[in-house]
């Protein structure tokens, strides 16, 4: 826990990235380094929707419920922050004691330089996000925003852009919408596409990503098409459901596609939208799609 309501945790690419050298998807796709990286969230208790595959504990998963829009009173974006580096600094302390870390790279992870402001809940109720965009970019982060889209307002008076942004769509229909991501709010498909419709309006790159559960939401591709198209993002990543965390209690293991049945997906994306499939991990199950040859990479230093 960082503060009232953020916290810190560390991703499991992270640790793989130190121990076995293997680093996650967006390091290959993006360079933005695992090992390097801190995974984060300004709003762990609050969300506008309670997706089946979300790995987070939502209100009534552990027999305590709360209102998940009852927004707090925010800490500011400077304490978020220094909080977050801080508790980035005690995750790392434990890999001293691991005989397999990478030494190099143990030292370059001390000086974070990426951040993925996404982990559980949605960070755009954040009140002073911008804010806190800022305060990693004037440290020298890049940062990776992961949102639901249903709170146009926000993104669209964001006072700084995030370095990459993802929406998250990972419904083809308003009814598909209904079953699999559970709106909390009223109209939230009327706000994810009003977010669709001025994403082009960002100038950094913007992804859809699409969260694939078997026999839910993978569909329809022609309703996906037609997002993207009002969308027209940078990049499209097609990545299966993972059965981890809460969704477990949710989903069952078999809701999982193989990485196959993304791959056979993103080619039907791409003959109806004009994406190309230009990259995918095989071992994250993710593919992604642009009209890009290449994916911009944000190397560091
Ligand atoms: S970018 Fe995401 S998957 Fe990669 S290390 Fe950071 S939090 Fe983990
Ligand atoms: S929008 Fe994200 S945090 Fe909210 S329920 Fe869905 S997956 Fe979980």
């Amino acid at each position: 826990m960082v503060g009232k309501h953020s916290a810190v945790k560390r991703c499991k690419w992270l640790y793989e990235s130190l121990i076995h050298d293997r680093p996650c998807y967006k390091q290959k796709f993006y360079g933005i380094k695992s090992h390097q990286c801190i995974q984060m969230t300004p709003s762990l208790f609050y969300c506008t929707q309670q997706c089946l595959f979300c790995w987070r504990a939502q209100s009534g998963d552990l027999q305590i419920k709360w209102d998940e829009m009852k927004l707090p009173s925010w800490d500011s974006a400077e304490e978020i922050l220094q909080g977050s580096l801080k508790a980035q600094d005690a995750i790392l302390s434990g890999y001293k004691g691991n005989p397999k870390t990478n030494w190099r790279k143990f030292s370059e992870a001390l000086t974070p330089r990426h951040v993925a402001i996404s982990l559980t809940g949605e960070p755009t109720l954040y009140e002073p996000l911008g804010e806190l965009i800022h305060a990693f970019h004037n440290k020298g982060f890049t940062t990776f925003l992961v949102s639901n889209g249903t709170v146009p307002s926000k993104l669209a008076e964001l006072s700084e852009e995030p370095t990459q942004l993802y929406i998250s769509v990972c419904a083809p229909n308003e009814e598909v919408f209904r079953r699999v991501c559970r709106p909390q709010v009223p109209n939230a498909w009327a706000k994810l596409n009003e977010t669709l419709s001025f994403l082009p309006s960002f100038r950094c790159p913007t992804v859809t990503r699409m969260t694939l559960v078997k026999g839910r939401n993978t569909s329809f591709v022609d309703g996906y098409a037609e997002l993207v198209e009002r969308a027209n993002p940078t990049y499209i990543e097609a990545k299966a459901y993972m059965h981890i965390g809460f969704s477990g209690l949710r989903l069952d293991y078999d809701s999982m596609l193989e990485h196959g049945e993304v791959y056979d997906f993103a080619v039907q994306l791409a003959e109806r939208t004009g994406y190309a499939i230009i990259d995918e991990s095989v071992e994250s199950r993710v593919v992604l799609l642009s009209k890009r040859e290449k994916p911009i990479r944000f190397e560091h230093r």
